[in-house]
């Protein structure tokens, strides 16, 4: 192969973290407290990261608005999970919940205040006190802003340690040398140079892959792209089938529709006018969970109720309300049903359906956040050089489905465990051999390539026929004829690869080569999702299989792990759930009937 012209711009650190949302910020943030020297690389600003877009909260049992006890938390992450998640993890993450918001309430986080001046704290879908029997009030809230002022406070606390950062910068892969992570090369958009980072350790904090599919509530930026690397690098994804869905995100355009609309008298109809909840949740009705909501829209859409040209949305209203309750409890819902839908919500109704929201799945790792994979019949082998955390990490806390603020709580407990790893795992400023031109010459082949692809598909055709594809055949509902059909499709749609088109040259701001990157990205994610789904007979959490409606933990109570190779061929293996607690403080959770 002749070498490419390409000539890398040199970097060593002690640790490098790609991404820099929740998860990467805390993981560099630890890192620069305890004096590692840390790089951390973000294709956005760092206060643009998705997590800005959080807003409900982030769950810990401080018990500042009633009584609550981690170990309760834990049950009902455990139960949420749909027993899929690893117990010994998920009592990490509960137990160490309380001191890690503190600490954030240190670095500055302007929490909501109760009366008495402690951090304000609402409830939430799933908590519960006293192992199901009460309803705790564990969401820490900065008013419906969280996500907003947690990356701020990070991002500055990260620049008083003296992290550095490099905004703007695409990773495109991770290199790899016998078998261990060695560091990353990293395309600059500002200048068109590239750059060769190494370190001993690389820590992916790249989020969710959420743009694989038509309608989601995340950004554009969301394409799993640490994800993609894992693939390229030869390393499975785990639990890629547990994708949440939303029921309410705008038609066409995604954006969330919280669910406190329906909680201010917000109801949904169908194209005969019906509100149809009641029929499906008669005492819940429209406030029943995301899952019963979304799956009650589905069955409507299938039925043929569904509204519009082509019926596959249904209508949200709250034009009977008053106005001025509107305008007071739900301002942010109104402009974005403004912006995004061109509908005045004081008049008609907002077209909506259920929306990708959340992906489960991702790199499987350990509760360090070390990545793990399948080595000598040993799933637990840590990679060496390699962490994830964040969205884009599968430790696995959330199982089979995750409660609502228990993903900010993730990106804090693991980033912060993270950093807390390495600080044993490195010697500062140790000095190390820069790797070989011979590993990542093919990173830059492949780059290559790309830049100066010249099909006939534009690079936006092909990501609508995946998008298309994940929305209606890896959807709330799936059948196995439907999710085999549509690995099929994915599988010529992966294929349609070799025809794309980038019509840009340029190494600036070439936002087309950006797009057609992360493609490359999403692809194998879409496949593992529909691979693992169809593999997967029985119905958890967020996977409800037609044609296998019930939970069988004999045959399924285990992760899947999916390798990809070659662009389409896959191989499916498993993982066992850690049924066992990290200290005997508590039990372990034990199995009952599915929830939901
Ligand atoms: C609308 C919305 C509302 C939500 N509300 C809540 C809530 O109230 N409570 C809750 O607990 N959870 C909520 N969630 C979920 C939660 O916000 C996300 O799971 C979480 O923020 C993900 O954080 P992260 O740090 O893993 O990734 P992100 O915040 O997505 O950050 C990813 C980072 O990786 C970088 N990156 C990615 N690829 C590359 C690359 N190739 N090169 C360089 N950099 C790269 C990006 O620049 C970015 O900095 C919500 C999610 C959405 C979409």
């Amino acid at each position: 192969m002749a070498a490419t012209p390409y000539t890398l711009i040199p970097h060593h650190y002690d640790v490098i973290v790609v991404g820099a949302g929740g998860a990467g910020l805390r993981a560099t943030l630890g890192l620069a407290e305890r004096g590692l020297k840390t790089a951390c690389l973000s294709k956005v600003f760092p206060t643009r990261s998705h997590t800005v877009a959080a807003q409900g909260g982030i769950s810990a049992a401080l018990g500042n608005m009633g009584e609550d006890d981690w170990r309760w938390h834990m049950y009902d992450t455990v139960k949420g999970s749909d027993w899929l998640g690893d117990q010994d993890a998920i009592e990490y993450m509960c137990r160490e919940a309380i001191p890690a918001i503190i600490e954030l309430e240190h670095y500055g986080v302007p929490f909501s205040r109760t009366q008495d001046g402690r951090i304000y704290q609402r409830p939430f879908g799933g908590m519960t006190t006293h192992f199901g029997e009460g309803k705790a009030q564990r969401t820490c809230a900065a008013a419906d802003q969280t996500g907003h002022a947690i990356l701020h406070t990070l991002y500055q606390q990260s620049l008083k340690h003296a992290a550095e950062f490099f905004v703007e910068y695409i990773v495109v892969d991770l290199i790899m040398e016998d078998g261990a992570c060695r560091g990353v090369v990293a395309w600059r958009l500002e200048d068109g140079s590239m750059h060769l980072f190494s370190a001993p350790m690389t820590i992916l904090a790249t989020g969710g892959y959420g743009r694989c599919y038509f309608s989601c509530t995340s950004a554009h930026t969301c394409t799993g792209d640490g994800n993609g690397m894992v693939v390229r690098a030869g390393l499975p994804l785990q639990d890629m089938e547990f994708v949440q869905f939303h029921p309410t995100g705008i038609y066409g355009a995604g954006c969330l529709i919280t669910e406190g609309a329906r909680g201010e008298g917000g109801y949904l109809t169908n194209s005969e006018g019906e509100a149809f909840m009641p029929r499906y949740a008669p005492h819940a009705k429209d406030l029943a969970s995301r899952d019963v909501v979304s799956r009650a829209i589905t069955v409507e859409i299938q039925e043929g109720r569904g509204v519009g040209p082509e019926r596959d949305h249904v209508l949200l209203h709250l034009e009977h309300l008053d106005p001025s309750i509107i305008e007071e409890r739900l301002p942010g819902i109104s402009e974005t049903a403004r912006i995004f839908s061109g509908v005045d919500v004081t008049k008609e109704p907002i077209p909506v359906q259920p929306t990708v929201h959340y992906n489960m799945g991702g790199i499987p790792t350990n509760l360090h956040g070390e990545v793990v994979t399948l080595r000598d019949g040993n799933p637990e082998t840590p990679v060496p050089g390699l962490m994830a955390v964040g969205e884009a990490a599968c430790v696995s806390v959330h199982g089979a489905n995750r409660l609502g603020s228990n993903s900010l709580l993730d990106l804090v407990v693991f980033g912060r465990a993270a950093a807390i790893r390495c600080a044993e795992l490195i010697t500062p400023g140790g000095r190390r051999a820069a790797p070989s031109r011979a590993s990542y010459e093919p990173i830059l082949a492949r780059f290559d390539r790309l830049r100066h692809a010249d099909g006939s598909t534009p690079t936006a055709a092909i990501r609508l026929a995946m998008q298309k594809t994940m929305q209606s055949h890896a959807s709330v509902f799936r059948r196995a004829d439907t999710l085999a059909s549509g690995v099929e499709k994915l599988r010529s749609v992966i294929d349609s690869m070799s025809d794309v088109r980038v019509s840009d040259r340029s190494l600036i701001w070439n936002t087309d080569l950006v797009e057609t990157l992360e493609l490359e990205n999403l692809l194998p994610q879409a496949l593992a999702t529909l691979a693992a789904a169809e593999a997967r007979e029985e119905s958890r959490g967020a996977h409800a299989r037609d044609d296998f409606p019930e939970r069988d933990d004999v045959n399924w109570l285990k992760h899947s792990l999916v390798w990809i190779a070659d662009r389409t061929r896959v191989t499916i293996d498993h993982r066992p759930v850690h049924l066992r607690t990290l200290t005997d403080e508590v039990e372990v959770v034990p199995l009952k009937k599915r929830v939901y």
